[in-house]
């Protein structure tokens, strides 16, 4: 993937931040975006790319911060829409605006920055759209109903704009993974600690426990999948939702 454009949304941490690694020692040009610039900074710097700060549930934020990706680094020939928020609560408790954040940062926002590079993705020889799903997508999930959901949707678009364009050079797949060591996880396990008055160990062990491995799963693990999925090679896979969660499968 010499010198082609890989745009990754939430690239600035976690898994977002170890597919900008793994794309770029594959030899793309990177842009990441996100909200915060420095954490931005740094992985541009690590990877020599582009740093642009956009919050994805604004469209017209999108629409300028793609501009600018495009203008730094040519067209969008991958992108890896991974931005994305959790938040949990009972079902008889969860709020509508908790429902409308979820709901708009990671499956609406998913639909605009899909939407905002479709025409260079159809016009690459070999564009790729990586959706960053989850286990959540597969099955139901207690106390995070709208996270579930935002994310069963995530994979329903996938399936969709993989049929749709099926027989272009475009491939459009997800990554499915379970708990990440990530900066999002670490969120989890402070909410659960929080409410269920266990400690932050207790808490990361019955977080970790969920995983059939009995371990986190290595964000490393998780670029290096989407860098695999964006290989010319891997023009055929398509539609595919990638469990990675240290061995169960949905
Ligand atoms: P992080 O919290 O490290 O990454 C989330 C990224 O999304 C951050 O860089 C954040 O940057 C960005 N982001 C969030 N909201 C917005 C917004 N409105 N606009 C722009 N950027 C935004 O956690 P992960 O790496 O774990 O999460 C990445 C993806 O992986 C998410 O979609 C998540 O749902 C998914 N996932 C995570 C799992 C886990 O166990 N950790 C398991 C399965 C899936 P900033 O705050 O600066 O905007």
């Amino acid at each position: 993937m010499q010198g082609r454009h890989a745009l990754i949304t939430g690239g600035g941490t976690g898994i977002g931040a170890a597919a900008a690694r793994h794309l770029h020692a594959a030899g793309a040009k990177i842009t990441v975006t996100g909200r915060r610039l420095d954490p931005l900074a740094a992985i541009a710097g690590e990877v020599g790319g582009t740093a642009v700060q956009c919050d994805v549930t604004d469209p017209d934020q999108v629409a300028r911060a793609f501009a600018e990706a495009r203008a730094a680094n040519g067209p969008i020939e991958m992108l890896i829409v991974n931005a994305g928020i959790a938040e949990s609560a009972p079902f008889a408790k969860m709020s509508r605006d908790s429902w409308n954040r979820i709901i708009a940062t990671n499956l609406t926002a998913a639909f605009e920055c899909a939407q905002a590079a479709i025409g260079d993705l159809l016009a690459s020889e070999n564009g790729r759209l990586v959706f960053v799903a989850s286990v959540a997508s597969l099955r139901g999930v207690p106390y995070a109903a709208h996270y579930a959901a935002s994310k069963h949707g995530l994979l329903g678009l996938t399936r969709s704009l993989a049929a749709e364009y099926a027989k272009t050079n475009l491939t459009v797949n997800a990554v499915c993974p379970g708990y990440v060591d990530t900066p999002m996880t670490d969120q989890s396990v402070a909410r659960v600690s929080e409410i269920t008055g266990r400690s932050e160990d207790q808490a990361r062990g019955a977080i970790t426990s969920m995983n059939a491995s009995g371990r986190l799963v290595d964000p490393e693990a998780i670029g290096n999948m989407i860098a695999m999925l964006c290989l010319p090679l891997s023009r055929d896979i398509n539609g595919a939702a990638l469990t990675i969660d240290g061995g169960t499968s949905a």
